[in-house]
């Protein structure tokens, strides 16, 4: 048995492997670099080329784009009606900004439990948590598997919610072969270089509703009803302020970069898949970790590959395997601490431990391993050389 790197073996690798990376090429730079030397830096063509492209590219109507994942969130969290003492359904396994988007427009979220293998919104645990003051249910597509859309979907217009898709894991993801971005009222996206697809930061919400879409590029520019370019053409100064909203708004060079990046997006998604395979068949047949169940109605975009250590079969705590992966090269995180966990939700609105026992057994459990599409062969034999030699040195 080899010594782990962490006892002061020699590590499998030395350079530390990211759990996610952007990919940017020459192409993405010119990109960039043209539309900065454009007459228009923001509000210009690019913004509505970037969205038209998104568009077509989720099978949705229409995609409005933003500064921020968080942004498409608290947007579409305002134009579905959000409002102080209104209560929103959210998974208690995702990152915090699925359930601050409820805050930021008075509301309260409602932490609801995860199914045990795909750790998605368990559709039996929905029923429960719903009351007079629900307004919403915003789902999240965890890892870029989707959610059960049809089961949410009758949920939602039986109890007549808005249904809200954080799908910031999951662009390129299917339901039943039906794109995720047109399978909710409204869909979000993130830009974040972790993410499918970058554009430094950014964001974007699809939906298929006109009077959404229109409420939607209000909110990202102010609550004023034309933006510069349509004023311009129209040779008038005049603007009217017909709601709240901030400015949201995303630069032309980020959106050129978004649809540079996004001619790339299938062989992205390809690769993702293919590391996904490769990862799939080496740890099933290795004892002490187990991937994410899948559901066969799913076409997963592999945003993360998660693991679940089994804690039975090993001698280590997931901190143990944490650190021991980190110090072989391997550059593993925890996604997510629960939401309901994070002290501002226990001391706000008094959520504590206990509450989503699913998610919390989970979490004591969960790793992400590095997947991203630039990585190379080596790096993924990398992986798992180090899982295996970390999950060797600690079996009971
Ligand atoms: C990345 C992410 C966001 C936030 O996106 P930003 O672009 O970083 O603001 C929201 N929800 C989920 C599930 C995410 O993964």
């Amino acid at each position: 048995m080899k010594k782990l790197a962490v006892d002061g073996g020699v590590p499998v690798r030395v350079k530390m492997l990211p759990y996610g990376h952007q990919w940017i090429d020459d192409q993405d730079i010119v990109a960039v670099v043209n539309t900065l030397r454009s007459d228009w830096l923001t509000t210009g063509p690019r913004i509505a080329e970037f969205e038209a492209a998104f568009a077509n590219r989720v099978g949705a109507k229409y995609a409005i784009a933003v500064s921020s994942g968080t942004a498409a969130l608290h947007a579409a969290s305002h134009v579905a009606g959000i409002q102080l003492g209104d209560e929103v359904i959210v998974p208690a396994i995702t990152f915090v900004a699925s359930a601050n988007c409820v805050v930021y427009c008075g509301g309260t979220p409602i932490f609801a439990d995860v199914e045990p293998g795909t750790l998605l919104l368990d559709p039996n645990r929905l029923e429960e948590k719903l009351t007079k003051k629900t307004k919403a249910v915003i789902s999240v597509d965890y890892a870029g598997h989707p959610v059960n859309y049809d089961h949410l979907h009758d949920f939602c217009n039986q109890h007549n919610l808005v249904f809200i898709s954080d799908a910031c894991h999951a662009l390129g993801a299917e339901y039943w072969g039906k794109k995720v971005g047109s399978l909710a009222d409204l869909n979000t996206f993130s830009f974040h270089p972790v993410k499918h697809i970058s554009t430094g930061e950014g964001g974007m919400i699809t939906t298929n509703g006109a009077d959404r879409a229109k409420a939607l590029r209000i909110f990202r520019s102010h609550g004023i009803a034309t933006d510069h370019r349509q004023r311009e053409e129209a040779n008038s100064w005049f603007y009217e302020m017909v709601d709240l909203g901030y400015n949201y708004r995303i630069t032309d060079f980020q959106c050129a970069l978004g649809l540079s990046q996004l001619a790339k997006l299938e062989n992205f998604l390809k690769r993702r898949r293919a590391i996904a395979v490769q990862y799939d068949k080496a740890f099933s047949q290795i004892q002490g970790v187990q991937p994410l169940s899948v559901r066969g109605d799913a076409t997963h975009a592999y945003h993360l590959y998660v693991i679940r250590l089994d804690l039975e079969a090993l001698k280590a705590t997931r901190q143990d395997v944490y650190r021991a992966l980190r110090a072989e090269g391997i550059g593993v995180n925890v996604h997510y601490i629960p939401v309901h966990l994070h002290p501002f939700y226990q001391n706000q609105f008094g959520t504590k431990k206990g509450d989503c026992p699913v998610a919390e057994a989970a979490y004591e459990r969960l790793l992400s391993l590095p997947i991203f599409p630039s990585m190379r062969d080596r790096d993924i034999e990398d992986v798992i050389a180090a899982v295996f030699k970390v999950c060797e040195a600690y079996r009971r």
